[in-house]
């Protein structure tokens, strides 16, 4: 086998005797001794004078066996299998769920919010009435968190092995097998309840089972094992083991571990302001004035050092909107989705500034929830000078970076709307003088990024989780409490939605 590189303008698709040819050319042989090609990589380069799309290729002779970048996976039909709770529904629990089934296990998946079709009606009672259901919004409902997202499926994790189980499931429940050779692949929030949705009717054929409505209050102990969970409404449930995937929106879940002193620990997080730019402009930019319609919307990732801490564009959502995803009344926090198409006319990131728990002294008291107090306070400070109808706080960009309220705001794809705000007054002054340094690089990487079209609004905070929650690094099990695995973002071990996945499967692989 060898692999080669191809190119291609954007609007021209490539053809297999092309494919063949360059194969046969890198590999030295004719083109009748070329058995196969693979494509494993595509991405976009708007570098030269022509935007291209750059293509990475296995060529295999005759005489060789290509290898398949699939994952196929055999369930097994799990009714009668050895029960095992699994604490939410995102990410992190479906994809521990479908591993469970793989391996004879039965998931008994228990979720706080709706099912992903009931959850779009409390969505839009967010956005337009403004009512928060504490069990049922962007982070909590079948899904989880990335349901109603970009879709992104990045990771920096380089066990590629892994990432293919998870795109692999994603193509057989629906997404587009585009995604398993894109650098950088997303689904969008028009076609993730569909797979979701998908996703549970082969748990449910397969034997598994769905709780929704159920929100996991306790644990079962018999000594420090856990033996099950106790549900608000007064359920129990019990199994071989408790996988706790619940996110890093369950706070009540961190005050619990921390009431009864189970071990949990601090955890660095970021946090800062969501920027929304026309969409237009960030085109302009990235393709550097070549932008036509036929090319896929532009996107950006930026990231600065200033003063010791990482300042960094994050869940950038090109095309997209800004959404409320508070899960409380009385907080305010943003965040970003798209459609597949990523057809809106805007673009919008969080920009965010690591934030450690020596930033925070005034903290301390709360020992190691002092992160998520402080996120907490921030979120209704933002909520406070927002106001009851979920209002951002917002100035332009030019405005922030002068120290002035903004007069009037450019129009915004949030839905209850942006009122102007000091955000110096939000937001302390360690993530706001870092935020002013790290615009100014960014402008230099991103000629334009700086402009009075451009809105900063507040809160970007749950952009990972300010708790872990402790586990062994071999068996993945709690420190002390036994049959108890706490995984994905909401333990602190993974950040979106592919990571969340890849933690599920290795929980499940590890459940004796
Ligand atoms: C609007 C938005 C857009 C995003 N966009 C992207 C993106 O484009 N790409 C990306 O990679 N990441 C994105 N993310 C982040 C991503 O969604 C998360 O990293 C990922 O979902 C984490 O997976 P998880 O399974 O660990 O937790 P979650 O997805 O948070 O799932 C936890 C689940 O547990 C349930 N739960 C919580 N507490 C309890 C309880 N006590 N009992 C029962 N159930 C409980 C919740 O209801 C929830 O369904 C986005 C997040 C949001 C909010």
């Amino acid at each position: 086998m060898r692999e080669f590189e191809i190119t291609t303008p954007l609007n021209v698709e490539i053809t297999q005797k092309e494919l063949i040819n360059a194969a046969a050319r890198s590999m030295g042989v004719s083109p009748k001794s070329v058995g196969d090609v693979r494509i494993i990589r595509r991405s976009l380069d708007a570098r030269g004078k022509d935007v291209l799309y750059r293509f990475r290729v296995e060529g295999y002779l005759t005489t060789e066996n290509p290898v398949d970048k699939y994952v196929k996976i055999n369930y097994k039909n799990v009714e009668k299998g050895h029960p095992v709770i699994v604490v939410g529904a995102g990410p992190a629990g479906l994809f521990a769920s479908l591993k469970l089934i793989e391996r004879g296990f039965k998931p008994i998946i228990l979720e706080r919010g709706k099912d992903v079709h009931s959850r779009k009606f409390d969505l839009a009672k967010l956005n337009k009435e403004q009512i928060v259901n504490q069990d049922s919004n962007y982070c909590f409902g079948e899904g989880g968190a990335g349901t109603f997202s970009d879709g992104k499926l990045y990771t920096r994790s380089s066990k590629r092995g892994d990432i293919y189980e998870v795109l692999s499931q994603l193509v057989l429940f629906g997404a587009d097998k585009d995604i398993l050779i894109d650098a950088h692949p997303h689904i969008g929030s028009d076609r993730l309840p569909a797979i979701i949705e998908n996703i549970r009717n082969h748990i449910t054929e397969h034997g598994g089972e769905y709780h929704f409505n159920t929100r996991v209050e306790d644990f079962i102990l018999d000594g420090d094992t856990v033996k099950g969970v106790r549900c608000a409404g007064g359920e129990e449930f019990t199994g071989v083991a408790v996988i706790l995937a619940t996110g890093h929106s369950a706070r009540d879940i961190y005050r619990l571990f921390a009431k009864k002193g189970w071990q949990i620990e601090s955890k660095g997080f970021a946090m800062g302001v969501r920027v929304e730019h026309p969409q237009s402009l960030i085109n302009r930019i990235q393709y550097h004035g070549k932008y036509q319609p036929f090319m896929p919307t532009a996107e950006y990732s930026l990231v600065a050092q200033i003063e010791g801490r990482g300042v960094f564009s994050f869940c950038m959502c090109p095309g997209g909107i800004l959404v409320p995803a508070s899960t409380m009344p009385g907080e305010l926090v943003l965040n970003g989705m798209s459609n597949s198409q990523r057809s809106s006319k805007w673009a919008n990131s969080g920009i965010v500034v690591s934030v450690e728990p020596s930033d925070i002294p005034e903290y301390d008291k709360y020992g190691v929830l002092a992160q998520m107090e402080f996120q907490s306070a921030i979120e209704r400070a933002s909520f406070d000078f927002g106001g009851e109808n979920l209002c951002a706080p917002a100035q332009r960009v030019t405005d922030f970076l002068k120290g002035r309220l903004s007069v009037n705001l450019p129009q915004t794809s949030y839905v209850p709307g942006a009122i102007a705000a000091p955000l110096d007054e939000i937001l302390p002054k360690f993530i706001t003088s870092r935020l002013k340094q790290a615009m100014l690089v960014f402008e230099k990487k991103m000629h334009g990024f700086i402009t009075s079209d451009a809105i900063m609004m507040a809160v970007e905070s749950r952009s990972s989780s300010p708790v872990r929650i402790s586990r062994d690094a071999e068996s993945y099990s709690h420190v002390t409490l036994k049959n108890l695995y706490p995984c994905g973002e909401g333990a602190g071990y993974a950040g979106g939605i592919v990571s969340s996945a890849m933690d599920g499967i290795n929980v499940a692989s590890s459940i004796k």
